[in-house]
C-alpha cells in the first residue's frame, strides 16, 4: 500500500512542470508564465498539497500525540518543497517561466500559531518525527488571528489582528467534528490538518481544531472583542490578554476545546483499528507540552470512566501510563494555577475527577507543595501532570537538574524514576538547508551531503579549521547575509544597515528575564563613550526583535526605550557612523531566518536558571554566530561543546542567583551606587535627551524598576557583560580568530538537530519502535 502511493507521488514528481501548468490552467485558465506572483504561490500551494496528499501516510502499532496550545510553524511552502525534495527542479521551472520562487516564498503569509520558542519547539519536532519515519500527529487549535500582529506607534507597540488565512491555505478542511460540553453548554468542533512531510519521508498530520460557530466580526479595535461569547471567540487568538477574569476563562475553555477534542480523536482511532482501550498505553503515548494541556488528563479518565465502564482505579492507571509531561519553565508565574472556582464555572464536569485525583494525593503525601489543589483552592496543573503522568522532562540539561533540585524536588524526592533530560533541537532543514541555502551547499561540498540526514557529520569541518579557503568562505557567505538583510530592512524598517559593521542581535521574547534591558544599557554606555571621543574600530550594528504580551506593563517599557535610543542614535551624525540601533517591527519565524543568518555576535543574555533552554541560541550557532551568553540553558552545553575559546560567558552562575533569590539578598540600588558606569546608563532613561524623544511615564516607570524592584537582576551582570562584550568585539578584529570560532560553531551544532531529540524522546519516553 505504501509503495502504491509512493508511486503515485512518483508519478508527480516525475512531471512538475506539466502539473504546474495542468494546475495553472485548472485554477486561472492562464499559462504559468502571466499569472501574478499570488496566483502562482497559489499554484505551488495546490501541487504540494497534491504531492502530500499521494504521499504514504507515517503509520504505526503506536503513535505520538503531541497537545500543544502552541505551533510556530512559519511559513510552509519552501520547506515542504525541500523535504519532498523538489526545491530546486521547481525553482528553475519556475525560473524558465520568468517567476522567481522566492518572491513565492515572501507572499506567503506566515501563520501565528505559536508566540514563542515552545511553539517552535513543537514545530521543529512534528518535522523531525515525520522525517524519523514515527508515526505522530500535533494536536492543537486553529487560531483565525493567531498571536497579535505588532505594530509601533509613537514608538510604543500597538497589537493588531494576524488575518493569516486566506481562501487557500495549507489547512484542509475534515469531515470530523465532536460535541464538546462545558457544563450544559454545547459547542461543535471541526478539525483541520495541515499534512507535515519528513524530509525524504512520508507524511504525518497536525490537527487543528475549530470551533464552527466562530464569528471572526465581533473583533472590533486592534484585538479587543467581547470575551464572554465564547461560541463565537474560542479559537480567535492565541493567549487573549487574562488580566481580568472573563479573560482568564476565556483560556481554560480554549484548554478544554482543545483536550476534549484530542480525547475524542484519540479513543476514535482506537476504536476504529479495534485496539483495546485497556491497553490504550501500547497504542497511543501523550506527550503535554507544557502544562496548557493537562487538562487531558482527567477528561481521559473521566471518559473511560463515564463512557467505557472503567473503574476509577482502571481509569487512572491507564491514563498515567499514557501521558508525559514536558516542563519549561521555573518561572512560578508561568506554572498554571487555576482556581478551582473557575473550573466549576467552565468544566464542572472535570471538577469531581480533579478533586478525587488530590484526594488520592492527600492520602499519600502530607506535604502541601506536592498537593493538587492548594489551600488556596488553586489547581497546580504541572501537579496534576507529575502525579498522574510517567515521565517528566526538563529541557536542558541545567534546566532538568535545577528542577530535581529545586522546584520540584519534592516530587523527585517521590518518583525519581520519573525525571529525565531532553536537551532542546532546531530542525536543519528550516534553521540551515532553507533559511541559508548558501551556506548548506557550501557544507554539502566541503564535507558532503551526508551531515543532512546525520547532523553530526558537521564534525568533519573541524578538519578545515586552518584552511584558508574555506574559512573566508564561511566569512563571505556571512558577509552576503548582511547585505541581503541590510536590503531587506532598508525596504521593511526604512533603516539603513552597514554590512561592514558587526550585526549583533538578541531575538526573542520579550521578558525582564531575557534581559533585553541589559544590552539596552550596553548600548547607553557605548553611546556615551562615543560621544566621550571613544570610537569602535569597526562599527557596531544591535539588532532587536522582540514581542511583548499585551498586559506586560515593564516589557512595554522596555520596548519604548529601545524604540527611544534608535531614535537618538541614529540620528546622531557623530555616532551613526560607528552604531546603529534597530528594532524590527513584528519579530516572527520568518524575520528569523532573515536575521540568524546574518548574525556575529548571538545574544543570550538571561538571569542563569530562568531560561529553560533557549533554542534561538543554536539556531545562532549553526549559522556560524558566536555566542555572548550566561550559563543557562543550552548556552551550558554549547560551551561544553565549542569550548571555552569559542563563547563568552559571563555573569553569576546558576547557584548563586538561586541563592541570591533564597536569601533576598540582592539590592539593585547598591549596584547602581556602587558603579558609577552602572549609574550613568541606568540615569540615561530618564536623562534629557531621553525624555524629549520618549513618554516619561514609561521611562520613569522602567527606571523605577529598575533601582528598586529589578527581580531579574540585571544589574547584577551589567558590569561583566560589558567587559565581556567589549573583549568579544575587540576580537572581531582579529578576522582569522573570528573565522575559526565561526567554523568551530557550525562544527559542533549537530548535536542540536531536533532529530537527536525526538530520538532520545523515542528511546525513553515513546518506544515507538
Ligand atoms: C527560535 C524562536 C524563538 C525562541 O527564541 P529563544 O531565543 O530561544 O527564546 C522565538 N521566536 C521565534 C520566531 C523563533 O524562531
Amino acid at each position: 500500500m505504501l509503495q502504491q502511493t509512493n508511486m503515485k507521488r512518483d508519478v508527480l514528481l516525475s512531471n512538475l512542470e506539466h502539473q504546474l501548468e495542468e494546475l495553472a490552467n485548472e485554477m486561472f485558465q492562464k499559462n504559468v508564465e502571466v499569472l501574478t506572483d499570488h496566483e502562482v504561490y497559489f499554484c505551488l500551494l495546490e501541487l504540494v498539497k497534491r504531492l502530500m496528499a499521494v504521499s504514504g501516510q507515517i503509520s504505526g502499532e503506536k503513535k505520538i500525540y503531541y497537545i500543544s496550545a502552541e505551533f510556530l510553524i512559519g511559513k510552509l511552502l519552501s520547506n515542504n518543497l525541500i523535504n519532498l525534495g523538489v526545491y530546486d527542479e521547481l525553482a528553475s521551472i519556475l525560473k524558465s517561466k520568468g517567476k522567481d520562487i522566492a518572491r513565492m516564498e515572501e507572499i506567503e503569509p506566515e501563520p501565528s500559531l505559536g508566540n514563542g520558542g515552545l511553539g517552535r519547539l513543537a514545530a521543529c519536532f512534528l518535522d523531525s518525527i515525520a522525517t524519523l519515519g514515527l508515526p505522530g500527529e500535533g494536536i492543537g487549535l486553529n487560531y483565525h488571528y493567531g498571536l497579535f500582529k505588532q505594530v509601533f506607534k509613537n514608538k510604543l507597540q500597538t497589537a493588531e489582528k494576524n488575518d493569516w488565512i486566506e481562501e487557500r491555505s495549507w489547512l484542509t478542511k475534515t469531515d470530523v467534528t465532536f460535541d464538546v460540553y462545558f457544563g450544559k453548554r454545547k459547542v461543535t468542533s471541526r478539525l483541520y490538518d495541515i499534512d507535515v512531510v519528513g524530509y525524504g519521508n512520508d507524511v504525518n498530520k497536525l490537527r487543528l481544531f475549530d470551533i464552527e460557530s466562530l464569528d471572526e466580526s465581533i473583533v472590533k479595535e486592534g484585538i479587543d472583542f467581547d470575551k464572554d461569547a465564547i461560541e463565537k471567540n474560542l479559537t480567535l487568538f492565541l493567549y487573549p490578554d487574562d488580566s481580568d477574569e472573563a479573560g482568564n476563562l476565556l483560556r481554560i475553555y480554549q484548554q478544554y476545546f482543545m483536550v476534549c477534542n484530542a480525547a475524542q480523536l484519540i479513543l476514535r482511532e482506537m476504536k476504529e483499528k479495534k485496539y483495546d482501550l485497556r491497553k490504550l498505553y501500547n497504542h497511543a503515548v501523550i506527550q503535554i507540552n507544557d502544562t496548557h494541556p493537562t487538562m487531558v488528563i482527567p477528561e481521559l479518565i473521566r471518559i473511560l470512566v463515564n463512557e467505557k465502564a472503567f473503574t476509577m482505579d482502571e481509569a487512572i492507571e491507564v491514563v498515567s501510563k499514557t501521558c508525559a509531561y514536558t516542563n519549561h519553565t521555573i518561572l512560578a508565574e508561568a506554572l498554571e494555577k487555576w482556581p478551582l472556582k473557575y473550573l466549576e464555572k467552565v468544566v464542572p464536569q472535570l471538577v469531581p475527577i480533579i478533586k478525587e485525583l488530590d484526594k488520592r494525593v492527600k492520602a499519600k503525601y502530607k506535604n502541601p507543595e506536592v498537593q493538587i489543589i492548594d489551600k488556596d483552592g488553586r489547581v497546580h496543573m504541572a501537579h496534576i501532570d507529575i502525579h498522574y503522568g510517567f515521565s517528566v522532562n526538563g529541557v536542558a540539561a541545567i534546566h532538568t537538574e535545577i528542577l530535581k533540585d529545586t522546584e520540584l524536588n519534592d516530587f523527585y524526592k517521590i518518583y525519581p524514576e520519573k525525571f529525565n533530560n531532553k536537551t532542546n533541537g532546531i530542525t536543519f532543514r528550516r534553521w540551515l538547508l532553507s533559511c541559508n541555502r548558501e551556506l548548506a551547499g557550501y557544507l554539502s561540498q566541503v564535507i558532503g551531503d551526508g551531515y543532512k540526514k546525520d547532523a553530526n557529520e558537521l564534525e568533519k569541518l573541524l578538519g578545515y579549521s586552518d584552511d584558508q579557503e574555506v574559512l573566508d568562505r564561511l566569512a563571505e557567505i556571512k558577509m552576503n547575509r548582511k547585505k541581503e538583510l541590510a536590503a531587506y530592512v532598508k525596504v521593511a524598517e526604512g533603516v539603513e544597515l552597514n554590512p561592514d559593521s558587526i550585526f549583533d542581535i538578541q531575538i526573542k521574547r520579550l521578558h525582564e528575564y531575557k534581559r533585553q534591558q541589559m544590552n539596552a544599557l550596553y548600548i547607553i554606555h557605548k553611546y556615551l563613550e562615543i560621544k566621550g571621543g571613544k570610537k569602535p574600530s569597526t562599527p557596531l550594528t544591535f539588532i532587536f526583535g522582540a514581542k511583548a504580551a499585551p498586559a506586560y506593563i515593564i516589557a512595554q517599557d522596555i520596548i519604548h526605550l529601545l524604540l527611544v535610543l534608535q531614535d537618538i542614535i541614529n540620528n546622531d551624525p557623530e555616532v551613526s557612523p560607528y552604531m546603529t540601533l534597530l528594532m524590527v517591527e513584528n519579530y516572527n519565524v520568518s524575520y528569523a531566518e532573515k536575521l540568524i543568518p546574518a548574525c556575529d555576535v548571538s545574544e543570550q543574555i538571561s538571569l542563569a536558571s530562568k531560561e529553560a533552554s533557549g533554542t534561538g541560541n543554536m539556531k545562532f550557532m549553526l549559522n556560524g554566530a558566536v555566542t555572548i551568553g550566561t550559563s543557562d540553558g543550552a548556552n551550558v552545553e554549547i560551551n561544553e561543546l565549542v569550548g571555552d575559546e569559542n563563547i563568552y560567558v559571563f555573569g553569576e552562575k546558576s547557584e548563586a542567583v538561586i541563592e541570591h533569590y533564597a536569601k533576598a539578598d540582592y539590592v539593585s540600588k547598591d549596584y547602581y551606587k556602587k558603579s558609577p558606569v552602572i549609574k550613568e546608563a541606568v540615569d540615561f532613561i530618564v536623562g534629557k535627551q531621553a525624555l524629549a524623544r520618549g513618554n516619561k511615564e514609561n521611562l520613569k516607570r522602567l527606571y523605577n524598576e529598575l533601582l528598586n524592584k529589578d527581580w531579574f537582576m540585571t544589574l547584577l551582570d551589567l558590569e561583566e557583560y560589558i567587559e565581556t562584550k567589549d573583549r568579544m568585539f575587540g576580537d572581531y578584529e582579529n578576522r582569522q580568530k573570528w573565522k575559526k570560532m565561526m567554523l568551530a560553531n557550525i562544527a559542533k551544532a549537530g548535536f542540536f538537530s531536533s532529530d537527536r531529540t525526538i530520538n532520545e524522546y523515542n528511546r525513553d519516553i515513546w518506544k515507538l519502535k
